[in-house]
């Protein structure tokens, strides 16, 4: 027990170290950001260029921050009774323009009763829009996502199927900073693994390459 405290003190003192360091990365970044997008006002026509690259980069590592700070808040959110579908249908509502601009089409299949379980709605509602995402930027022309909801005794099972490209090196799904996209940050997966594990849930994968991707998490109704 005294060595599992000792971890747990360890994670948690890091984990609040980098959350510390994103947010204070955070603010010069907006504030650079605000005068660069000030200068390419006046700067000469030939330099306009350079400072908008140079914003994309510095939104780059905004977004890489976002992601990375999911994870590094783990103490922050408290444990709440929550109906899960409040949570799947805000994520596919607001999935919804993205996808169809996308051309893809989404589907929603959740039971009539309310589905209750205790969790970090906002961290697990982060998990949800992660993997949803991947599913949408999957597919191409006549792409099609469902996300479905089930409840059984003491778990229930979030699935999100696509009909899209499938993943070619599942072995590295998880990885940090693996990613296969021009402006990803390879942090999702890792990050929604870790926060289900911290429900002690779990994430199963399955996908065949060019037929599609079903993705399952796993929750204990009591994850507390
Ligand atoms: P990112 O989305 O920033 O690339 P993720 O960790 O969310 O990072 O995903 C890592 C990689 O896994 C993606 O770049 C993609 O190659 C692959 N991937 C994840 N979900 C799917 C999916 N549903 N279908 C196909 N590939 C996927
Ligand atoms: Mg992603």
């Amino acid at each position: 027990l005294e060595e599992k405290l000792q971890e747990f003190e360890k994670t948690s003192s890091l984990a609040s170290l980098s959350a510390g360091i994103a947010h204070e990365i955070r603010n010069p970044l907006t504030t650079a950001r605000g005068f660069l997008q000030l200068f390419e006002q006046r700067c000469e026509p030939a330099d306009r260029d350079f400072v908008e690259l140079t914003i994309r980069e510095l939104d780059r590592i905004q977004l890489l921050l976002e992601d990375f700070m999911g994870m590094s808040r783990p103490d922050n959110e408290s444990l709440t009774q929550v109906d899960v579908r409040d949570l799947t249908s805000s994520v596919y509502q607001f999935l919804r323009p993205e996808a169809s601009l996308c051309g893809v089409e989404l589907a929603y299949d959740v039971p009539a009763d309310p589905v209750h379980a205790v969790l970090q709605s906002s961290r697990i509602k982060q998990v949800l829009m992660n993997l949803m995402q991947n599913a949408v930027h999957a597919c191409d022309k006549f792409g099609r996502v469902i996300l479905r909801l089930e409840d059984y005794e003491d778990h229930i099972v979030i699935t999100i199927s696509d009909n899209g490209c499938g993943i070619a090196d599942l072995h590295q799904l998880f990885h940090p900073f693996h990613t296969t996209k021009k402006a990803g940050t390879g942090l999702g997966m890792f990050v929604s693994k870790h926060i289900i594990e911290e429900h002690r849930g779990h994430i199963q994968v399955d996908s065949v390459l060019n037929e599609g991707t079903t993705v399952s998490v796993y929750l204990p109704r009591l994850s507390g």
